[in-house]
């Protein structure tokens, strides 16, 4: 388990869980509040890291829906968590999604907040949220490059959205990925500054 902290925003990484993902935790430190990001693998990974650091998220931010974000969401759901994101997802099944959020909606966690940023593309509804200069991209980044995405038009569109989007960040922003399996440091960080470098790389594909 890692922990960093900036302000009063601590950042809980732990796992990997389930299919090589990490477990995020954020934390309000002057209110105590916390959520999760994403729900994946082992209920009890991400129950662990929030109760390791002594928090008992209020809410799930659901990156997007894919099965390997998604397994855990049930249970941590029972404690009456509302599991947010952009829309029903594709892999999101009924009653999962508590509350939909748009492009620059403002999630509220104790009183932190994070901006919610559509960057459709690895799925339709993905999502990125933003909190300082931290960026919770979920599979958009994957090191070194786009995650991956299921054809030629959705990798497009995702390389759309991290142009659009995530490039737009400051340059001191850090992307966190939800997934490790593909990580070649220590795992929490995702590829936005190879991306700058590799820009001119990639070309459309036909
Ligand atoms: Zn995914």
């Amino acid at each position: 388990m890692e922990t960093v902290r900036d302000g009063d925003l601590e950042i809980v990484m732990a796992g990997p869980t389930g299919y090589g993902n990490n477990v995020f935790v954020v934390i309000d430190r002057s209110s105590g509040e916390a959520a999760f990001i994403d729900a994946p693998g082992e209920p009890d990974v991400n129950v662990a890291a929030a109760v390791a650091a002594g928090v008992n998220p209020a809410k799930i931010l659901l990156t997007h829906g894919h099965f390997d974000h998604t397994p855990a969401i049930e249970a941590l759901k029972k404690v009456r968590r509302p599991a947010l994101c952009r829309w029903r997802e594709p892999g999101l099944k009924d009653g999962q999604l508590d509350a939909a959020v748009k492009h620059g909606d403002e999630v509220k966690v104790g009183n932190l907040s994070f901006r919610v940023v559509s960057v459709p593309g690895h799925t339709p509804g993905s999502t990125t949220y933003v909190c300082g200069k931290h960026a919770f991209v979920g599979d958009t980044l994957f090191p070194g490059g786009p995650g991956r995405s299921k054809d030629n038009a959705a990798l497009q569109q995702e390389i759309a959205s991290i142009t659009r989007e995530l490039f737009a960040l400051p340059r001191r922003h850090h992307d966190l990925a939800g997934a490790r399996r593909h990580h070649h440091d220590r795992g929490e960080q995702a590829g936005i500054r190879g991306l700058r470098r590799q820009r001119a790389c990639h070309r459309p594909l036909r």
